[in-house]
């Protein structure tokens, strides 16, 4: 009986990685299309200056809705595309785009800073730094108008790498943020080694600051820390006006969350930016 139990559970098992396994294909297939025929979008979070409430910046978010599969939010197909490689196409796709609608905006006069996700792999790529100046230079991009986001964990891989293209990258000009930052092996040898602009403190220590005493403190050390080490903070994912109300008592920079906006099209961002300039006219 235990036997046949167990055989049950083993048969059940297999069936559901099975499942998993050619859901896994399926995406990849799909993600394979939308790449060749152009059907993923980018939109943008827009960044606030904490203090004067001005969008400073915006962060590039990929967004894919499939025929077939539906919407597909990033974390479901960004470890596919990480796996097979197509993150490397899917990247160069996502910076290209991301610096063409940068410099719309600049010829605009609103000359604001997008920030673009860049992914493990896409981060050992030994050219990388090559592929971020040509696509600047063929944009007509202010460097600075570029951010590149990286994870505590990509950077850790091989920390020599890591400060060599840093430097190459903050050489070109460009800005790298440390996105997520907390929640991976943080090594405060990193914040220190690193040329780094920013660090993002990743959502899951932001939302809880005004309900945990514990989670308040570790934002109001970040904050410190970073100041000291001359680094600008960004905090992610702020919902509430006291989020909001506690990073401005605690010197945080900017901030992103769905207190102001969420990921909209550039469409939408370009009517934001218009709007606030209004507001400055009057
Ligand atoms: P991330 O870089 O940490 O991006 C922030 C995520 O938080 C986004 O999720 C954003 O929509 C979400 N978010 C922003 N404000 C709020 C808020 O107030 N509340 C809540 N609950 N969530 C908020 P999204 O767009 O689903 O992206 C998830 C992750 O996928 C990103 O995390 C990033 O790691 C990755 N990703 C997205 N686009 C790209 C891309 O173009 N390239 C790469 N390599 N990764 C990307
Ligand atoms: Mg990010
Ligand atoms: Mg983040
Ligand atoms: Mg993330």
């Amino acid at each position: 009986r235990a036997k046949a139990e167990g055989g049950g559970r083993y048969a059940l098992y297999s069936v559901s990685m099975a499942a998993r396994v050619a859901e896994r294909v399926r995406i990849q297939d799909r993600l394979e299309t939308a790449i060749r025929t152009n059907t993923l979008e980018l939109h943008y979070q827009p960044q606030i200056d904490v203090v004067t409430g001005a969008i400073v910046g915006v962060e590039a978010l990929l967004r894919w809705t499939d025929e077939e599969l539906g919407d597909m939010p990033p974390d479901r197909f960004l470890s596919i595309a990480e796996e097979t490689g197509l993150i490397i196409p899917l990247g160069n796709w996502v910076l290209d785009s991301a610096c063409r609608q940068a410099a719309i905006w600049f010829r605009a006069g609103f000359p604001i800073r997008v920030a673009v996700n860049i992914s493990a792999r896409q981060f050992r790529q030994p050219d990388l730094s090559e592929q971020v100046q040509r696509r600047i230079r063929e944009a007509g991009l202010p460097p600075h108008l570029i951010e590149l986001e990286i994870t505590e964990s990509e950077a850790m891989t091989d920390p020599q790498q890591t400060k060599a293209l840093l430097t190459e990258l903050s050489g070109l000009g460009v800005a790298v943020a440390l996105d997520d930052f907390g929640t991976g092996h943080s090594s405060l040898a990193y914040i220190r080694d690193f040329p780094i602009s920013r660090l993002k403190i990743d959502r899951s220590f932001v939302q809880p600051i005004t309900q945990r005493k514990t989670d308040a403190a570790l934002v109001k050390a970040i904050l410190v820390l970073a100041h000291i080490m001359s680094l600008e903070v960004v905090a992610e994912g702020v919902e509430t006006q006291s989020q909001l109300e506690f990073l401005r008592a605690h010197g945080c920079n900017y901030y992103q969350g769905w207190l102001f906006s969420k990921a909209v099209s550039a469409g939408e961002i370009s009517a934001m930016l218009q709007r606030s300039q209004q507001l400055l006219a009057v």
